[in-house]
């Protein structure tokens, strides 16, 4: 049976990269029909904390990341929390020193420096030298009775090598040479991440292991400890890093990084999955747009990419607009509605008027965020004043100076407006005939317009956009933020 699990450590808030790692377990989990496991890796006491878990647990569920087991739902296989865990550790700790795998080190914090700084002066690797590797019965007798402080160290072979079979990286091995004795339990009792993770993986049935490249380091270790213990060892794959847009370790100096402040930012939850799993991961094709029922179904762990993946706010953000503009079309309009009454943009969140500024709009939209500023942007449409102090303008003076004085003797008899009365069809039969006396079409006509009534360059489409606004005029929808 296919069994993964996503192991946060509650230090802090979930991070892209490790909502890529929980998602590459969603779905390699979802597409084998196994089991997505939850596990809280709060062993470090100082720095775990009961609200990083609980953020953690809210942006993994806003994601839409369903656990199977866990601290909140259960499961076969808890506690779910390592600092639950304690005993079982403590078990496997005295199974080791009984067969000689582990044993008790005395050594002082002074003893240990002052053995990495020989070791430096030597130019060797600052490892353990295995100072109590060898210690008899009554040298370990007589430190028990003095009350010395202890951790355990596991006694690592002393030569040999270990390999895995990584799903994405293919072999990897490690030449056991330079890896001194380590510790497995601390002088405080507290057990050790790499054995708890050992020890959880096992004990939780776990059959793959998908985690971040930077654990390599820690994946020797515990190979070590499966084979000391006799347990299987779970199929690995290590997920390379997410870069920033300049190759570097992507930090909070390249802007949002968390997933809270991308909910926060108004981000949809889809957009963001699909985004996730496009660093490091195509189904092999163009398409980049996926939902996550989609992504069952693709995915698989031998296309994700070895190499570093960058992190590109701008692509997630296009995405989003994606993902926004896929929506069903009563569900986007009622989204803005919401946001622009909130806004205070508009006196209500639904009607005609809504309905049609969303559809106005939204191909401009990639954030909800960004509908406040497009319709404020519309509704401030200057269409008086600019009119008015049209000729003033030398703009207008020059090239565009016909157009600004028929549109303004359009204005002032209300032939304009009495077009806008039929919408936009009424503006389309008013704008042809205006161009025609002008003599004047397609671009050379709908520039100076849009200039004019606008007082932009770019917007969206004019004969809606002019429509809407004078609709807006009339039936008083504009909220106080407008004005
Ligand atoms: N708790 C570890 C971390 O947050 C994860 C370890 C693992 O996946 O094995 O980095």
């Amino acid at each position: 049976e296919v069994r993964v699990r996503f192991a946060p450590s509650p230090t802090g808030n979930l991070h892209v990269g490790g909502a890529r790692t929980a998602l590459f377990n969603y779905l390699f989990a979802r597409s084998k029909g196994g089991k997505f496991i939850l596990r809280i890796e709060d062993t470090d006491l100082e720095r775990s904390t009961k609200k990083s878990e609980e953020a953690v647990i809210r942006d993994l569920s806003w994601l839409g990341l369903e656990w199977d087991e866990g601290p909140d739902v259960g499961g076969d296989f808890g506690p779910y929390r390592q600092s639950e865990r304690n005993s079982l550790y403590r078990n496997y700790c005295d199974k080791l020193l009984e067969d000689g795998r582990a044993y008790r080190c005395f050594c002082s914090n002074e003893e240990l420096e002052e053995m990495k700084e020989i070791a430096k002066l030597k130019q060797l690797p600052p490892v353990y030298t295995g100072k109590w590797s060898t210690a008899t019965e009554k040298e370990i007798e007589e430190q028990l009775e003095k009350g010395t402080p202890y951790t355990y160290r596991f006694r690592v072979p002393k030569e040999g090598s270990v390999k895995i079979n990584d799903l994405i990286r293919g072999e990897v091995s490690w030449s056991l040479d330079t890896l001194g004795d380590f510790v497995i339990l601390r002088s405080n009792g507290q057990p050790v991440y790499n054995f708890c993770v050992t020890v959880d993986d096992a004990n939780m049935r776990i059959s793959h292991v998908i985690r971040a490249e930077e654990h390599l380091p820690n994946t020797l270790r515990q190979a070590l400890i499966y084979n000391a213990l006799g347990f299987s060892m779970p199929s690995f794959a290590h997920v390379s890093l997410i870069l920033a847009p300049d190759r570097s370790k992507l930090s909070k100096r390249h802007g949002a990084t968390s997933v809270g402040q991308f909910r926060e930012m108004g981000y949809l939850p889809q957009a963001m999955v699909n985004y996730l799993a496009l660093l490091g991961w195509g189904d092999g094709t163009e398409n980049e747009f996926f939902t996550i029922d989609q992504l069952v179904e693709k995915f698989s762990i031998e296309r994700v990419n070895k190499s570093g993946a960058i992190f590109d706010s701008t692509k997630l953000r296009w995405m989003n607009g994606q993902h926004l503009r896929s929506l069903p079309a009563d569900k986007l309009v009622n989204i803005l509605g919401q946001q622009w009454k909130t806004a205070g943009i508009l006196l209500e969140s639904e009607g005609m008027f809504v309905e049609e500024a969303t559809e106005l709009l939204k191909d401009g939209i990639d954030l909800i965020a960004d509908s406040d500023s497009a319709l404020k942007n519309l509704l401030a449409y200057p269409l008086h004043s600019t009119l008015a102090s049209a000729e003033g303008k030398p703009i207008y003076e020059d090239k565009l100076a016909d157009v600004a004085a028929s549109l303004i003797s359009a204005y002032d008899s209300g032939e304009l407006r009495e077009a806008l009365e039929e919408g936009k069809a009424g503006w389309q039969k008013w704008v042809k005939s205006f161009g025609k006396a002008l003599k004047r079409k397609g671009k050379s006509l709908f520039m100076p317009l849009r200039v004019l009534l606008t007082g932009k360059l770019h917007g969206p489409e004019m004969g809606g956009s002019i429509a809407l606004l004078y609709e807006a005029g009339k039936s008083g929808v504009v909220g106080p933020e407008v004005g």
